[in-house]
């Protein structure tokens, strides 16, 4: 059976593509992925998406997203993609060994957490290194920790584990916050937390357990030892697209190109939030592209009959 679409991706894009497509009658097929619901599963609360006057929990947003797009007819796979085939129509997406074909396609396989690189960073994942303030941090209660980065990532995530750690330091490479103003002001003004300016992390100490951080001043170059008990890392992220590498156009950093509306560079594939957009980057923007990408295709779609 060829599919009308094939959504990949479920973060706010993939969903609300979802959610018009059912709607337009094109029972989509949305393969998840094992990261299902996207970053926002990584969030607390969402304070700024229309309609939630008093803020959501970022999983039970994407839970109702979710469920109004399961209530319109979309069929959810959960699995990822291993591999596709766009070369000519119907376009070929594999899960595993389970081929699905279909007639348009629409990558909503946003991004994924960036990571520093540094020793003892990635064998002390998951003890004490983390890159999910929400899923990680009640285990750091009255504990002192460390955030990494100055977007409102890690400044979002530095105010949420202040509830549960002791201190929270702030590690920054330049003199000044990339995040918003009112997100800079929040956690300048918190007792909790404190900030080391012009500074990384060389190195994340600890054997079995994160015991702390080595700190560099890149203006000095000296270094320091800093104990913490846990580190977080909010430095930004990476779009999810190296299964359409070398089939879809990406730009220099490896997001998805879209060219006119949310068209890839092959037609009857389009693309929506955050693996197209590394601009706005909100769960509104993404929702509202992947709102665009579905009419897109069912224009396309009906072009074709
Ligand atoms: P971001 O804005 O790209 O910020 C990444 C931060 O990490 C920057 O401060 C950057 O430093 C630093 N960084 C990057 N690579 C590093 C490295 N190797 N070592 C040390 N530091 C490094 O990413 P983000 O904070 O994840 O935010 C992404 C987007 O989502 C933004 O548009 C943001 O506004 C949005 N967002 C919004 C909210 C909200 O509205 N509540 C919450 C979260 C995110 P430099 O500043 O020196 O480049």
């Amino acid at each position: 059976m060829t599919e009308r679409v094939i959504i990949v991706g479920s973060g706010p894009a993939g969903l609300t593509a979802a959610i018009y497509a059912a709607r337009a009658g094109l029972e989509p097929l949305m393969i998840e992925g094992m990261e299902a619901g996207g970053q926002l599963m990584l969030t607390t609360d969402v304070e700024n998406f229309p309609g939630f006057p008093d803020g959501i929990m970022g999983p039970e947003m994407m839970g109702l997203f979710r469920k109004q797009a399961e209530r319109f007819g979309t069929r959810i796979v959960r699995s990822d993609v291993s591999k596709v085939d766009l070369s000519e129509r119907p376009f070929k997406v594999w899960v595993g060994d389970e081929l699905h074909e279909a007639e348009a396609v629409i990558v909503s396989t946003g991004a994924s957490a960036r990571w520093l690189g540094v020793p003892g960073e990635e064998n002390l994942r998951g003890h004490g290194v983390s890159a999910c303030a929400t899923c990680d941090g009640f285990f750091f209660r009255d504990r002192e920790i460390v955030v990494v980065g100055g977007g409102d990532s890690a400044l979002e995530e530095a105010l949420f584990l202040t509830r549960f750690a002791s201190k929270v330091t702030l590690i920054h490479r330049r003199d000044e916050f990339r995040a918003s103003k009112i997100m800079a002001e929040r956690a300048l003004a918190h007792d909790k937390i404190e900030v080391r300016w012009n500074s990384v992390v060389a190195e994340v100490l600890g054997d079995d357990a994160v015991t702390g951080v080595l700190l560099r001043n890149v203006e000095t170059d000296e270094t320091e030892e800093l104990a913490a008990e846990g580190v977080f890392i909010a430095i930004g992220h990476t779009p999810n697209t190296a299964i359409f590498d070398g089939q879809l156009a990406l730009n220099d950093k490896g997001y998805l190109e879209t060219y006119e509306n949310t068209s890839t560079s092959i037609t009857g594939v389009f693309g929506a939030g955050d693996v197209v957009d590394f601009t706005y980057r909100q769960a509104i923007t993404a929702a509202g592209m992947g709102c665009q990408a579905a009419l897109d295709a069912e224009r396309w779609l009906e072009s074709q009959e």
